[in-house]
């Protein structure tokens, strides 16, 4: 952090919340705080690897969008975080729309390039592809960190079509790649078929624990946070958010839903009860603004980045 005050949001007693430039939260651009920030916003819109609906592209403009009236102050996690640290809206990576085997690695190259400018990234998808690039620069930098990721979906497949880098597959490439520290992964809000039981043999060969939505309904946000806390320890943790951790009823604007999620207060209470775990990085992705409805799922996935945007303000050892 900078001696000097972070620059804040734009003042809304003066500026209309729906009048203001596009940045998430209404924040300053990087290059309006001298290209350097304790946490940087990047928006990454590519939507390539999807299986099911595609339009994730268009993710960060809508999560841009359903984050305008967000407010300086959190009173859950009792931090201002716009004020605690220099928080910067990056834009977004480009990258090809056409070759998910170019992409990923100009995606990690943009990581790890805002990465030289900035303390940690928040990043907004797109699809979950963008998960093992964004890895691939946070691990460079930290070494294998600890996994939390929520998620509907195991995202732990090997290939599809003979694809191998795609949105179902993410963190096998992490795990294959050693990006991960195996003694402390866990998915969040898995739910729905599987193709088979191998599914779950071949995921927890990898090292991942599992926390079902069925389990988050039976032992509650707090229960299960406190697990987490657990298998992660002190460890440098990234936290990845697919959209459809949750039901559809909060969040309906995804690509692949499936039914009986969580809500998107369970959600946010176990992220808040994160707060002091060594957070260095984290993403929200899937959100697919053309199946939402009324910003729904632009709202809540504008909320979990605000989120963990708050707990990295609050990270020790940052
Ligand atoms: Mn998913
Ligand atoms: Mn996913």
């Amino acid at each position: 952090m900078s001696d000097e005050r972070p620059v804040g949001p734009v003042d809304t007693t003066r500026v209309p919340r729906f009048a203001a430039p596009p940045t998430f939260a209404l924040l300053p651009r990087l290059e309006d705080v001298g290209g350097r920030c304790d946490v940087a916003v990047v928006g990454v819109p590519f939507d390539a690897g999807t299986t099911y609906r595609p339009g994730a592209r268009f993710g960060p403009a809508a999560v841009r969008a359903g984050s305008r009236l967000l407010r300086p102050y959190h009173p859950e996690l009792d931090v201002a975080p716009f004020g605690t640290v220099q928080v910067a809206d990056a834009g977004d990576v480009a990258c090809t729309p056409f070759a998910i085997a170019e992409a990923v690695p100009a995606i990690a190259d943009a990581a790890g390039a805002l990465l030289e400018r900035a303390g940690a990234l928040v990043a907004l998808g797109g699809d979950h592809t963008i998960a093992l690039p964004l890895l691939r620069a946070v691990a460079a930098r930290h070494g294998p960190v600890a996994l939390l990721h929520f998620d509907a979906h195991l995202d732990t497949w090997d290939t599809y079509f003979g694809a191998a880098y795609t949105h179902g597959t993410p963190f096998r490439r992490a795990f294959e790649e050693g990006l991960v520290d195996v003694d402390a992964l866990c998915h969040v809000g898995i739910r729905g078929p599987l193709y088979g039981v191998d599914d779950l043999v071949e995921d927890a060969r990898m090292g991942f624990a599992v926390v079902t939505a069925a389990d988050v309904l039976r032992e509650g946000p707090d229960a299960v946070a406190a697990g987490l806390r657990e298998r992660v320890g002190a460890r440098p943790l990234y936290v990845s958010v697919d959209v459809d951790a949750l039901d559809p009823a909060h969040a309906p604007g995804t690509g692949t839903p499936e039914a009986g999620g969580l809500t998107s207060r369970e959600l946010l209470a176990i992220l808040r009860a994160l707060r002091g775990l060594r957070l260095v990085g984290g993403d929200v992705v899937e959100v697919a603004p053309a199946y939402d409805h009324a910003e729904i799922t632009a709202i809540a996935a504008a909320h979990v980045a605000y989120d963990l945007v708050s707990l990295l303000a609050l990270a020790p050892g940052r």
